[in-house]
């Protein structure tokens, strides 16, 4: 039922974990695949492998999300080679402990400029060409940590929060033009980003404790709200904040 048969998907942070899974889940549905990374080469090859397994193509992109020239040129590579880009998915994203009281300024600034800039840095380069074509899709990755705050995390959960009223501020100035902006919130997801914290049994159970479905997700509980998000299905959907936690924070 979902189709995305000829529409170009640009997924940034696409080389592992919750992007790399959209990616595959983005072929599956019929997508043709532009994905950004800024480390883990290899793994960026691995998901492009996999993508044209499935038979579609994947351009593969390095580049920082907070650089606004390497996000030019990244959108640039994306239009040149494909010709539109149909859905952007801003998955790119670090989560990194620091204590109020000692966080340095480089601390604050980094996830400022790799979650929220890097955002609105993709945003304000593929609007254009969205609105050229009178239609787009356009997915950012928040998290629960923006909803409801978290200890230790406040830099990431200041940006996650700014990303949620980002989404809300665009999605009302671009539905005129066709172009529907949205959001999920994942809460708890197993992937690379975690696993420190994951791979600790006790730390688990009270973890799972907190989630009414009793566990954390996968990259794929994730995937499918995004293609959900970017499919016919949500042509109605605007700035919405798609919880997708296992029932663990609802705020919408
Ligand atoms: P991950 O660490 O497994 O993957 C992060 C991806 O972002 C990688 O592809 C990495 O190369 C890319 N990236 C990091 N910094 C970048 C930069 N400066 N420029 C370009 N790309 C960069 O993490 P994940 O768990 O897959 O997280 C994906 C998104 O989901 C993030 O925005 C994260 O905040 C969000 N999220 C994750 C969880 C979780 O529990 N894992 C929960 C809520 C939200």
């Amino acid at each position: 039922m979902i189709n995305l048969l000829n529409k170009v998907v640009l997924i940034t942070g696409g080389s592992r974990g919750i992007g790399a899974a959209v990616a595959v889940m983005m072929a599956k549905a019929g997508a043709t695949v532009a994905l950004t990374y800024s480390q883990h080469k290899s793994e960026a090859h691995k998901v492009a492998h996999r993508v044209a397994e499935i038979g579609s193509e994947c351009l593969i992109i390095k580049s920082d999300a907070a650089d606004p020239a390497d996000v030019r040129r990244a959108v640039n590579a994306a239009l040149d080679h494909f010709g539109k880009i149909d859905i952007l998915v801003n998955n790119a994203g670090v989560w990194k402990r620091g204590a109020i009281g000692s966080m340095t300024e480089h601390q604050w600034d980094e996830t400022m400029d790799i979650n929220l800039k890097g955002t609105f840095l993709f945003c304000n380069a593929v609007v254009p060409i969205m609105k050229k074509q009178r239609s787009g899709r356009i997915i950012n990755v928040a998290s629960t940590a923006g909803q409801r705050g978290e200890p230790f995390y406040s830099h990431y959960a200041a940006s996650k929060g700014g990303v949620i009223a980002f989404t809300k501020a665009i999605a009302a100035e671009l539905a005129p033009h066709n172009i529907l902006v949205n959001c999920v919130s994942p809460g708890w997801v197993e992937t690379d980003m975690t696993s420190h914290v994951l791979r600790k049994g006790k730390e688990v159970r009270a973890i799972n404790k907190g989630i009414p479905r009793g566990r954390v997700a996968s990259a794929d509980e994730i995937a499918g709200p995004v293609v959900f998000l970017a499919s016919d299905l949500a042509n109605h959907v605007v700035g919405a904040v798609l919880n997708v936690n296992g029932g663990s924070v609802l705020f919408g």
